[in-house]
């Protein structure tokens, strides 16, 4: 009987599932492994919440192959060491995986398939949880997009619909000796805000699906307009569950297409534009592929030569808590803090405050997001605050400074969303909320703090700093 290792990383899912897929069709023992090694992903090692999701999505998956007879390995150290172990230990003749697209780990990745295959063990990789790779899709041969729209076009002419894979079964689920315990690996201890996160989240396949359903359910048909608005739920908040891979953006096509279809809808605007933000997704891998220093460096190098503020950690602190005194920022702040995810649009405000209006560098604010989201992801938070900074591909320009006041009246007129995140301000009138100079000292009788910086001033000064740029 020949016996194959799956090694799970960002894939913790069994439905469409290549990897598994070719690893059950092609063996009869098929032994599921996953290996602790966050050293590997330095300097972008999984932050605490990431931590915290990862926890509780083995633990699903665990539980879903007991119940199908299988069990899932665990191991912590060296992911090559530990894979060799694991093989001599099975007698496996061959290895699969998803592919990540991470630079440090497809550098790993290839050394490993390297010096296995020379060990005579077969090595199979398959795509990664995208649409497209992010090397099949190029403006001319060998070149990347720099622009979104154009990639979009592109993507979205080559979107067609094909059936997710169905769950496979192997002959026999392998079972091996000397696994290591989840709780060993250390992961949820970490984390303080432990209570929000799963007040509000249900990691692993099972809750995707639940979450996909009553998105198409509740949402999509609004979506344009609603995603906007932070106070509702306007989004499919799946984004956490994308990154851990347990569900696939070509389930997510399938199962919202095959919706509007029984509906009689067709395409329709809702579906279109959930489509575009997923192709944002893909345009990330994309570039964090081509351009593989953009999570430590400006992707336009202009900005090399930007004159940030000091950092200053009470500064950072008070941005980091959600007490800078202007609502709209901490109350999204503290969104993020309470439940380990923001709304789209407060996390550009927010990053504006950050990079405009107290001119600190993006990598603090990406820093602390990698930290604290649950959805972190290192091509889709690169590109996001590279974008707001104004020194990404295809970037908001560095003058648009979202003004957190108006961005606040336009999108959250009733003031629903900073009441909910700003409990000591729930009793005052919205209009205060919304345009707090009217009266400081109500908020401030509040215990709400008076404005860490003028918003027109910053603003300002942001602008003669990136007039002072050179050309
Ligand atoms: C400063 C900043 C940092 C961000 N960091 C991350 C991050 O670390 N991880 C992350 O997944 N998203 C990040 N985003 C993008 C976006 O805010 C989230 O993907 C979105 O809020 C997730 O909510 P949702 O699943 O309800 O999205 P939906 O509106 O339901 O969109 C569907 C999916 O499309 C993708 N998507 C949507 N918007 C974007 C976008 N702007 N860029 C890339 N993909 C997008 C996500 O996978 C999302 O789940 C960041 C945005 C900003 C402004």
């Amino acid at each position: 009987m020949s016996t194959a290792i799956i090694w799970l990383r960002r894939d913790l899912r069994l439905v469409d599932h290549a990897a598994l897929a070719a690893a059950c069709a092609a063996h009869e023992r098929v032994l599921p492994v996953y290996i602790h090694a966050p050293q590997e992903e330095a300097p972008w090692a999984p932050g605490a919440a990431s931590q915290w999701w990862l926890h509780h999505s083995l633990e699903a998956l665990s539980g879903a192959l007991l119940q199908r007879g299988g069990r899932l390995h665990l191991a912590a150290g060296d992911s090559l060491s530990e894979l060799s172990r694991l093989i001599a230990q099975s007698g496996a003749s061959a290895l699969y995986w998803t592919r990540c697209y991470e630079p440090v780990l497809v550098a790993r990745d290839t050394r490993i398939k390297a010096q296995l295959r020379e060990r005579g063990i077969v090595v199979q990789s398959y795509p990664g949880n995208v649409w497209l790779e992010p090397w099949q899709i190029s403006r001319a041969p060998g070149q990347a997009y720099r622009m979104f729209s154009p990639f979009w076009n592109k993507l979205r002419a080559q979107l067609a619909p094909q059936r997710p894979l169905p769950e496979p079964r192997p002959r026999v689920w392998a079972k091996l000796p000397g696994s290591v315990s989840l709780s060993a690996l250390g992961l949820a201890p970490r984390i303080p805000w432990a209570k929000g996160l799963a007040h509000t989240w249900h990691p692993g396949e099972a809750g995707a699906r639940a979450r996909l359903k009553r998105f198409g359910e509740r949402a999509l048909g609004d979506y344009a307009a609603g995603r906007e608005r932070p106070a509702d739920a306007g989004g499919s908040q799946l984004s956490p569950h994308l990154h851990f891979g347990e569900i696939t953006p070509r389930q997510i096509l399938h199962g919202l297409r095959k919706r509007a279809e029984r509906r009689g809808e067709g395409t329709h605007a809702g579906l279109e534009a959930y489509l575009r933000e997923l192709g944002w997704r893909e345009f990330g891998c994309h570039l964090l592929h081509h351009f593989p220093r953009t999570c430590e460096q400006n992707f336009n190098p202009r900005f090399d030569a930007f004159r940030w503020a000091e950092a200053d950690d009470r500064v950072l602190g008070r941005w980091q808590r959600g007490l800078t005194g202007v609502p709209l920022v901490d109350a999204g702040m503290r969104e993020l803090w309470s439940t380990g995810w923001m709304h789209n649009r407060v996390r550009m405000i927010v990053a504006s405050f950050l990079t405009k209006n107290l001119r600190l560098h993006w990598h603090h604010g990406a820093r602390w997001f990698w930290d604290t989201l649950v959805d972190a992801d290192l091509a889709n938070n690169t590109l996001n605050w590279q974008w707001v900074a104004g020194c990404g591909a295809d970037a908001a320009p560095y003058f648009r400074v979202f003004n957190p006041h108006t961005q606040a009246a336009r999108f959250d007129p009733e003031a629903r969303y900073l009441k909910r995140w700003l409990p000591e301000l729930a009793g005052l009138q919205a209009r205060l909320l919304l345009e707090p100079w009217r009266d400081p000292a109500a908020l401030r009788r509040c215990g709400y703090p008076s404005p860490m910086i003028d918003p027109k001033a910053s603003r300002l000064a942001a602008l003669e700093a990136f007039t002072a740029l050179p050309d």
